[in-house]
This record gives C-alpha cells, sequence and structure tokens, in this order.
C-alpha cells in the first residue's frame, strides 16, 4: 500500500451539524489514521469577522498528512472551506470581548481498510462552536501538574503533528490530573524525563530575569502557531526569545511561567507541582510579562491594534 498524495479534494458542501456516516472499517476508526486543526473566529468592534493566520493552520495540516500517509486540502481549499463555513456561522460568532467561534478542522482516513494500511479515501470537514474561556480560571494562574509516569509522544513518534492519537495519550493522566484539582499536565520529554515539553493542548514559556525561553521543536512537540506568534510579539517588544532545551530544575527559580495555544491564548501558570512539591509563581497575580504579551495577543486577535504584519484575516 501507497501513502495517497494530492490534493483532490471536492469543493464541499455546507450540512447542518449532526451524525455522519462512516464504514466500520474506516481508517480513522481502526487505525487512528486522523488530523484536526483548531482556530478561533474573534468579533471586531464593527462587527465584522477575523480569523487569525488561518493559512497557518492549512500549512501545519499538510505537514501532518505527509506524516500520516493522507492527502490534504491546499492552502487555498482549506482557507476557503473554513471562510465558508465562518460565514454561514456568523451569528454563533460571539461580541467583541465575549468569547469566540471554535473552528475545528478534521482530515480522516473515511475509507475502508481491513488489514493495517492506509485508507482508500478521505474526508475533509470542518465543524464550529462557540466558546469563552478553554480554563475556568480565565486569565486568573492555571495550576500544573508533571507528569511522572506517562509520555505525551516520544521521538520519532507523531507528537510534532496534530494526530487524533496523541490525545487519546494524554486522556489518562490529564482526567487523574483534574481529578486532583489541577487545570492541566505538563509532560517531561521520554528519554531523560529531565526536559519540558508541553502541556496536553499548549506550549510551554519560561520567563527569567526577562528572558523568554521556551522548549525548542523537536519532533515531539506541536509547533503552536500561537507560540510562533507569541515569540514573535515578544522579540518584537524587545524581549530576548530563546529556544532551547528547558530542564525541569530551572522551574524552580523561574519568575513566571505561562502557557500559549489556540483555546487557552496566554495562560500564567500560578504553580506547577512536581514530585509532590510544589512551586508558586506570583502570588496568585498575573505575571507581567504573561498580561503584556496576553495584551498584546489578544488586541491584534479582536482587531483592537493595527495588524502590521498582515495576521488577520477579515471576513464580511
Ligand atoms: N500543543 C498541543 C499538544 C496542542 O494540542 C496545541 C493546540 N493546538 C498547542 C500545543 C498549541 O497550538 P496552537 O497555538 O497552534 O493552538
Amino acid at each position: 500500500s501507497k501513502c495517497l498524495k494530492g490534493d483532490n479534494f471536492s469543493s464541499g458542501e455546507l450540512l447542518r451539524f449532526g451524525n455522519i456516516e462512516l464504514s466500520p472499517s474506516s481508517g480513522i476508526l481502526n487505525y487512528g489514521q486522523g488530523l484536526f486543526e483548531g482556530l478561533k473566529a474573534y468579533r471586531k468592534q464593527d462587527g465584522s469577522i477575523l480569523l487569525f493566520r488561518p493559512e497557518e493552520n492549512a500549512l501545519r495540516m499538510r505537514t501532518g498528512a505527509e506524516r500520516m500517509c493522507m492527502p490534504a486540502p491546499t492552502v487555498e481549499q482549506f482557507v476557503e472551506a473554513v471562510k465558508r463555513t465562518v460565514l454561514a456561522n456568523k451569528r454563533w460568532v460571539p461580541p467583541t470581548g465575549k468569547g469566540s467561534l471554535y473552528i475545528r478542522p478534521l482530515l480522516m482516513g473515511s475509507g475502508a481498510v481491513l488489514g493495517l494500511a492506509p485508507a482508500p479515501e478521505y474526508t475533509f470537514l470542518i465543524f464550529v462552536s462557540p466558546v469563552g474561556n478553554y480554563f475556568k480560571e480565565g486569565l486568573a494562574p492555571i495550576h500544573l501538574i508533571i507528569e511522572n509516569e506517562f509520555h505525551r509522544a516520544t521521538p520519532g513518534g507523531t507528537g510534532g503533528v496534530k494526530t487524533v492519537g496523541n490525545y487519546a495519550a494524554v486522556l489518562k493522566a490529564q482526567s487523574a490530573a483534574k481529578a486532583k484539582g489541577y487545570s492541566d499536565v505538563l509532560y517531561l520529554d521520554c528519554v531523560h524525563k529531565r526536559y519540558l515539553e508541553e502541556v496536553s493542548s499548549c506550549n510551554v514559556f519560561v520567563v527569567k530575569n526577562s528572558v523568554i525561553s521556551t522548549p525548542a521543536i523537536r519532533g515531539t512537540i506541536l509547533p503552536g502557531i500561537t507560540r510562533k506568534s507569541i515569540i514573535n510579539v515578544a522579540i518584537s517588544q524587545g524581549f530576548e526569545v530563546e529556544e532551547r532545551l528547558i530542564s525541569v530544575e530551572e522551574l524552580l527559580d523561574a519568575d513566571e511561567v505561562f502557557c500559549t495555544g489556540t483555546a487557552v491564548v496566554v495562560s500564567p501558570v500560578g504553580s506547577i507541582t512536581y514530585l509532590g512539591k510544589r512551586v508558586s509563581y506570583g502570588d496568585r497575580k498575573v505575571g507581567v510579562v504573561s498580561q503584556q504579551l496576553y495584551t498584546a495577543l489578544t488586541k491584534l486577535q479582536m482587531g483592537l491594534s493595527e495588524d502590521k504584519l498582515g495576521w488577520t484575516v477579515e471576513l464580511k
């Protein structure tokens, strides 16, 4: 069996949200041959709608499709489909400052396979839902626990792409953490069990003496679009930013820790628990660097500051 290549996706139709039909022997159900993306549409004060860097999601899906042996929509097809879906659901985009419309594109092996192999057919679909804050804390600090037993990704695995199985792998640790009152889990690398990787659904940053560091992308971490954007914003605001290996010990004397992602935007971390010991940051207050970057990014995303880099796409 070969990987299917190409971008032979039809223009698609708009359907009311509901169940879809799928072969019991589809590639997605049996072998997890699926990828997803996540992006948000924000309402501007003039009523128009903004997407944030949707072509980055399209490119990440294409990179993931290569890893998962799937064909993928072109960047143009992806962005057009997102625009069409959002415009059809315009009334569900909340007012400025009241949340956003979360957009979930999915690419899956929908064709039937019996023995392990890439599926013979693929389906690309998008669904949307209005959302508020990801963590119940909002911009208040979140509390993480470092996982010592389970890992999210292994070198050579699929951690660097947004495939569905990566999320199945974190459900157990994440549920256990939430049951104990933590907001989420911070994962370490599985080789040394020492270097920070990322949280279940966001990237992590550490601030020390105004230098901002984040784990370098090494195939086991998802290259977050918010991560990339925050690095850019921080540099343009005069911060020094390092992408490197960050050991768990560095958390002990960090000034601030924060997470980034489409869903979590910029979420300050109030405490991290590791091997039963808890390190706290900011005395229950949001750190100055986290706050500054949060404000800069959300203003851009909501069209409240000038988009000098052309990161937003306006829909009428
Ligand atoms: N890491 C993981 C594992 C994620 O699921 C996400 C959310 N897509 C991120 C990081 C952040 O990526 P982005 O900023 O593109 O949403």
